[in-house]
């Protein structure tokens, strides 16, 4: 496995729609490992396939309730709604609160090319709206309410 460089903000891949996985490959699953791998290892969680330089529509989600990840994946349902703070592994040092559905229904395939549902409520949820939005060039400080004021430490 291997660990990737994390793009910045200012990185225009960020900003580009990314491109549907037309079949798995090994490649693929390669992509979902080694970007889990990174995922873990800068603390995050979760990870679109964009913020590695990559343009395909591959996600990587772990919040807690173990390892998700998708391909193509795609929000069916949404339901309810919830603010909360949100940062970005892309965009290290920002907060802010964001208005997300508070449950989502997310249809994609697996790693082995089986279209899956996903339901997440609370942070699962959250998150994948996160990087699904990531596949569309879009950024959590797009859709920020209120930034979130940074410890700045003491002197
Ligand atoms: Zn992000």
């Amino acid at each position: 496995m291997a660990v990737y460089r994390i793009l910045r903000l200012g990185a225009e891949i960020l900003r580009e729609e990314a491109r549907p996985v037309p079949k798995i490959t090994d490649s693929i699953l390669r992509l979902l490992d080694n970007m889990a791998e990174t995922m873990y290892q800068a603390n995050g969680v979760g990870l679109a396939a964009p913020q590695i330089g990559v343009s395909k529509r591959v996600v990587v989600v772990d919040a807690g309730e173990g390892l998700i990840g998708l391909v193509n994946p795609v929000v069916v349902t949404t339901a309810g709604e919830d603010i909360a703070v949100e940062g970005c592994l892309s965009i290290p040092g920002v907060e802010g609160e964001v208005k997300r559905a508070s449950l989502v229904k997310v249809s994609g395939w697996d790693r082995s090319g089986r279209e899956v549902e996903v339901e997440g409520s609370g942070l699962l949820a959250r998150v994948l709206q996160h990087e699904i939005d990531h596949l569309d060039g879009i950024l959590f400080i797009d859709k920020v309410i209120r930034f979130v004021e940074q410890d700045k430490g003491r002197e």
